[in-house]
């Protein structure tokens, strides 16, 4: 599978060095070149395929000019050691003739939420790619506190890898710290004693460090690396063939559309879809450029699912590649919908009461569009709704839509026990770069 720049599509790329290299060297993201079709494969799938064996086999189709289907399979064996979960919703009393919606939980992955599908899958990949060449590399990451435990989870003891993490002190939640510092063996972490930005910042500045990137194969995990992004279509297909529908509707909600731009590549390799719904909160520059053809990024807004809180989105670049800039195209097969923070929380509220369902704000947002879209388009079958995270890790917020806590999920109440390990640094990229050179 070859990857081009969004921004030079001369600059190419295969996977397995993608992976390493994240962002593409003008800036861009890296982007299929080719539009395979998979519909044969897709054919031979039956819905009691187990979620990791349709990922080992749409993983070896994938990239079977670089690895070995018996590779394909050892890779997706050791990241989805979890699966996605189908659940239906009764229907609305108010519109018995639309059937409930199905909600996709994503979140029953070590961090509880759907980027452990990408992280998982990525750590894998590095995994298996470096074994073979017998080399090492050093992740280095920074997180204002969520994606930063998807990306220690995943890369927990695996081999010929450590992980770095900085992240601002006294920034991020209780629960969060745990997850990040909790870990040991190759994961540390670094408390800085500064904002997120610098934290980011020192990052940039190592990936540029002469005597670092000599001394080191550092590599990034963030969201937008295509190791993340490829097998957040694996989901897709997964619902797609175990509801033997010829077509179904998917309701994403969004932040930075990594999620929904995987759904659509799968559509491109010839996943049946009536169309896919892009749910953001305020931050909500795709629904408007869907409903005006006006793209205006612009700062974001703070809401209570902070995890969509984007007003930039990165993935929009590789939406244009797919639909090759055409507004009209896009907006056959997408639309969009804004929902504000009353409504996630009534939303939330109302679903608990009258299907004693709990969601977390995020697909509280897809549930609110998704009915919406529902109510002036009444159709038959299932409306797929991606739950993006395990409401536990919103307690705050659940707390203001239902008066009580919800449950911590398992993996995470386990967290509480153990003890911190950071090491303090201020904000100095000399600091960093002392402790790289010190410890790798
Ligand atoms: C990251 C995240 C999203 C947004 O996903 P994108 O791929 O950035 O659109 C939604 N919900 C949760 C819980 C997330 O962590």
């Amino acid at each position: 599978m070859i990857f081009a720049s969004t921004k030079n599509p001369r600059l190419r790329i295969d996977f397995s060095r993608g992976v390493f290299q994240g962002l593409a060297p003008d800036g861009g993201l890296y982007h299929p070149v080719e539009t395979p079709d998979l519909s044969r494969l897709f054919k031979s799938l039956s819905p009691r395929t187990d979620f990791t064996d349709l990922a080992s086999q749409v993983t070896a189709e994938l990239l079977k000019d670089e690895i070995t289907s018996h590779q394909a399979g050892e890779i997706c064996g050791r990241a989805f050691t979890f699966a996605p979960r189908l659940v239906y919703l009764p229907p609305d009393p108010e519109a018995p003739e639309n059937s409930g919606p199905a909600i996709l939980e994503l979140y029953h992955g070590p961090s509880c939420a759907f980027k452990d599908f990408g992280a998982c899958f990525l750590a894998s990949c590095m995994e298996e790619f470096l074994g073979t060449e017998k080399r090492e590399a050093v992740i280095l990451t920074a997180t204002s506190g969520d994606t930063g435990s998807a990306v220690a989870q995943a890369f927990h003891h695996k081999k010929n890898i450590e992980v770095v993490i900085l992240y601002p002190s006294g920034r991020v939640s209780p629960l969060q710290e745990k997850q990040l510092t909790t870990l040991g063996g190759n994961i540390r972490a670094l408390e800085v004693q500064g904002s997120f930005d610098d934290c980011q910042a020192m990052v940039k500045a190592a990936f540029v460090d002469p005597v670092l990137i000599k001394r080191l194969t550092l590599s990034s995990a963030n969201s937008i690396n295509i190791g993340r992004l490829i097998p957040q279509a694996f989901y897709y297909l997964w619902a797609w063939i175990k509801t033997e529908q010829k077509e179904l509707r998917f309701c994403v909600p969004s932040g930075n559309f990594g999620n929904l731009t995987a759904g659509v590549l799968a559509w491109t390799w010839g996943m049946g879809v009536s169309g896919f719904l892009a749910a953001t909160n305020r931050n909500n520059v795709v629904p408007e450029y869907l409903n005006t053809g006006q793209y205006r990024p612009r700062p974001s807004l703070q809401t209570c699912s902070n995890a969509m809180d984007v007003g930039s989105p990165s993935n929009f670049d590789r939406l244009l590649a797919i639909f090759k800039g055409d507004w009209k195209k896009m907006r056959e097969v997408m639309s969009g919908a804004e929902v504000n923070d009353e409504n996630t929380l009534k939303t939330i509220a109302q679903v608990y009461r009258e299907k004693a369902y709990l969601m977390d704000p995020h697909t509280a947002v897809g549930y609110h569009a998704g009915m919406g879209f529902r109510k002036k388009h009444p159709a038959a079958e299932p409306l797929v709704i991606l739950s993006t995270a395990h409401p536990g890790k919103f307690a705050e917020v659940i707390e203001k839509a239902v008066n009580q806590s919800p449950p911590l999920p398992a993996a995470l109440s386990a967290l509480a026990d153990k003890p911190k390990q950071a090491v303090l640094i201020d904000s100095n990229f000399q600091s960093l770069k002392d402790f790289l050179l010190k410890n790798y």
